[in-house]
């Protein structure tokens, strides 16, 4: 049965007569379940005029003001959580566990936004000279773009825009046109917390709607998180446009085992991180590298029962560990990525390619896949795969695994697991990855440290969340200020370069 999805702007669902729509599936049954609207350049044209209007108002609000919203915020989404989640796994194919646990981390993220005013406070200094004070000032930048990926329909736009409102921005989103509903929900979130109607507009669509962000005067600043080549591509146009943009993009994250770790955890660890949400997160552990052949050995004979023992079902089936891809077309990517792997000489230890999943014969599923013995010429290495489908690499030694790992052209995340303090210092200090994890499975930060990658991971400066975004969203004046005695004489004209000292 099909529904029509449409956009948020000013308050209210947005619709024009456009003949630009596009499928919504659902990736757990391969049914259609709706269509989206596709925005044009017009919708966009609407959204920054609305957006730049309530944000002025918005900008000018108390930070008491805009706290009491963010904190609302948080409540609703606390309260709201089932919903959500079911409307996260029925676009994305996520467990319901799965859902929630990104729901989780939206919260953190929300609630450190809930600190703008302590990251957003400025400098004083009394008295630089003649009786002058300097201080700085945070400011809003205006209207900020945000484009997102499906894989996190709610944690990765929460996380980014609501910083972006709580310094005073006002925001035109544009949502990824596969997970298109979760985007309406948290636009409902915003409104009955509060928030002045205009301040945060959703757009939907595709590329036409992100290059008409991109182009646009009235917009200030771009946040992305996606795929490599589309945030390079958003991070060229969008400076060249004048703007400031930050895109975090994909990621390739390696776990190196050393010999003296503990096997039976660094085996979980990397089974859970690996294949979590169908592996369908720029954190995932995608190659696993022990050192040595002994260490190889053991944690292949470790593992490979508890991949075997993984349930892949519905979204909303409790016992499934994780759910289909994201669409057909990611499926059929996934399925050429492992038959290349077996072409280039790839030892296919278990091979997920043929899984049914019972009543569901046209979901989007793909069984757990493991290959052994990969090598830095393979795609496998080179690629990052959004699907169930990791590899083993066998590094002789430790020198040799740090070289594979900073070879590589992303750096989101490294995982190291060992008992020795001086190997994990040793990987913290060479490793080129933006966020490092010692015997923890992945080195997500918590919502009050910086979140970004290193390498072709990110694009441009600023974090997607932590006191670095609030820094992205705001610009900085610095204010010079003297208040002279009501008798003092007026300063005669000099020319001096410095004539206050
Ligand atoms: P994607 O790049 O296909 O899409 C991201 C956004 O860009 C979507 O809104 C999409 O509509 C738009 N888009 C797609 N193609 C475009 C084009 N040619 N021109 C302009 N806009 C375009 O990414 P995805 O498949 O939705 O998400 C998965 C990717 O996101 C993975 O590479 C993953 O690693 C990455 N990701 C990165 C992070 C991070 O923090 N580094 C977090 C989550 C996801």
């Amino acid at each position: 049965m099909s529904s029509n999805i449409g956009h948020f702007i000013a308050g209210q669902v947005y619709s024009e007569s456009t003949s630009r729509t596009g499928p919504v599936y659902n990736p757990s049954t391969g049914e259609e379940i709706a269509r989206c609207a596709y925005g044009t350049r017009s919708t966009v044209d609407h959204a920054v005029a609305v957006a730049t209007q309530a944000g002025q108002r918005w900008g000018r609000a108390s930070h008491a003001t805009r706290q009491a919203v963010i904190f609302k915020l948080r409540e609703l989404m606390i309260a709201n959580m089932d919903l959500l989640a079911e409307v996260i796994g029925r676009e994305h194919g996520k467990t319901i566990l799965d859902a929630k646990g990104e729901l989780g981390r939206a919260i953190e993220g929300i609630e450190f936004a809930c600190n703008a005013p302590h990251v957003t406070k400025g400098e004083y200094a009394n008295n630089v000279g003649g009786d002058i004070d300097v201080f700085s000032v945070r400011r809003p930048i205006g209207v900020v773009g945000c484009i997102t990926p499906f894989n996190f329909p709610i944690m990765v736009p929460a996380v980014m825009m609501t910083m972006a409102v709580a310094v005073g921005n006002s925001v035109v989103w544009k949502p990824s046109e596969k997970v298109p509903s979760a985007a309406l929900e948290f636009a409902r979130l915003w409104k009955e917390a509060g928030l002045p109607d205009g301040v945060f507009n959703v757009v939907q669509g595709d590329k036409e709607v992100v290059d008409a962000i991109l182009e646009h005067p009235g917009i200030a600043g771009v946040s992305f998180v996606g795929s490599t080549g589309v945030g390079e591509y958003v991070y060229q146009k969008g400076t060249s446009h004048n703007k400031r943009v930050a895109a975090f993009t994909g990621g390739k994250n390696h776990m190196v085992v050393m010999p003296d770790a503990d096997l039976e955890a660094a085996a979980s660890a990397f089974v859970s991180a690996g294949y979590g949400s169908a592996s369908q997160r720029c954190m995932a552990v995608s190659l696993l590298l022990p050192v040595g052949t002994e260490t190889a050995e053991r944690l292949r004979e470790i593992l490979i029962p508890k991949i075997l023992a993984l349930k892949v079902g519905p979204y909303n089936d409790a016992a499934a560990d994780f759910g289909a891809v994201v669409s057909r077309e990611s499926k059929a990517s996934v399925e050429r990525a492992i038959a290349r792997c077996v072409e280039e000489g790839g030892d296919i230890v278990i091979d997920g390619r043929r899984i049914e999943v019972a009543g569901h014969p046209n979901g989007y599923y793909l069984g757990p896949t493991l290959f052994d013995h990969v090598t830095t010429d393979m795609q496998l290495y080179k690629e990052e795969v959004f699907g169930p489908v990791r590899g083993i690499m066998r590094p002789a030694t430790f020198d040799e695994a740090i070289a594979i790992t900073n070879q590589h052209e992303y750096g989101n995340g490294s995982v190291i697991f060992t008992r020795d303090g001086k190997s994990a210092h040793r990987f913290m200090m060479e490793i080129e990855s933006g966020m490092i994890g010692v015997n923890v499975p992945v080195p997500l930060p918590s919502g009050f440290f910086n979140f970004g990658g290193l390498r072709r991971s990110k694009f441009g400066e600023g974090h997607l969340y932590g006191p670095d975004a609030a820094r992205f969203y705001t610009k900085f004046k610095t204010v010079s200020q003297r208040w002279p005695e009501p008798d003092e004489q007026a300063l005669p004209v000099s020319l001096a370069f410095n004539p206050s000292a």
